[in-house]
């Protein structure tokens, strides 16, 4: 009743292809998720640097996709929560059908600095990684890894210097337990620099057992 009321007064609009929505659906259309499901992915034993994960899982294969970069920009510029916590549940989908080959105990939403949290008001790695948990029913814990404040020009740098930069971000302030097993989530994969950084701040000491998933990958193919 609330919700209806606050969508007569300021209508929703679709965040992948600006129609209004319907009462029933929440910062994407359903011909929009219909959309989504068609490009999604589930790849086994990925590289990322020198850490290999046990699966990577991608509601969209190509972030190149247009689709996918409006919703993405949504989520990250324009203050669009919901459309960060529908494609998580998408995501939450996607890993659950994936569930007979992996399970997990835990899920690590990527970490951003302070500052960037700050500017933005939220991580939306974590409003995904609600989205996520609220269908596979995994704790979600974010106080274990970082991200430090010290970020340099990025855009100045060169990639190499850039995947050098990042790989001092991020940091795991206390001590998982042994041989658990984690869901790492982040919005986007394009480089892989992130992602292998978490990965190297999380095994830093021991191994454990990793999937890597966001709403968009770099699977070209
Ligand atoms: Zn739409």
């Amino acid at each position: 009743m609330i919700k209806e009321f606050i969508q007569l007064v300021y209508p929703d609009y679709c965040s992948g292809c600006n129609q209004q929505l319907q009462f029933s659906e929440t910062g994407i259309c359903s011909s929009c998720l219909v959309e989504v499901r068609n490009y999604s992915l589930i790849a086994s034993n990925i590289p990322f640097g020198r850490n290999i994960v046990m699966k990577e899982i991608y509601v969209f294969k190509n972030f190149k996709n247009p689709l996918i970069q409006k919703m993405i920009y949504e989520i990250k510029y324009n203050g669009n929560k919901s459309t960060a916590y529908t494609l998580g549940v998408e995501l939450g989908s996607l890993i659950k059908r994936s569930k007979k080959v992996v399970d997990f105990d835990i899920i690590i939403p990527v970490p951003v600095s302070k500052l960037k949290k700050q500017q933005r008001g939220y991580n939306q790695c974590q409003l995904i990684a609600e989205g996520v948990s609220n269908i596979i029913k995994t704790p979600i814990i974010s106080n274990y890894l970082i991200r430090n404040n010290n970020m340099t020009s990025q855009v100045k740098s060169s990639r190499y210097n850039r995947w050098l930069n990042v790989d001092n971000d991020y940091q795991l302030i206390k001590e998982l337990k042994n041989g658990i097993r984690i869901l790492l989530i982040d919005d986007v994969v394009t480089t892989g620099a992130t992602i292998n950084s978490c990965l190297n701040a999380i095994q830093k000491n021991k191994k454990f057992n990793i999937t890597v998933a966001a709403l968009a990958g770099n699977k070209f193919t």
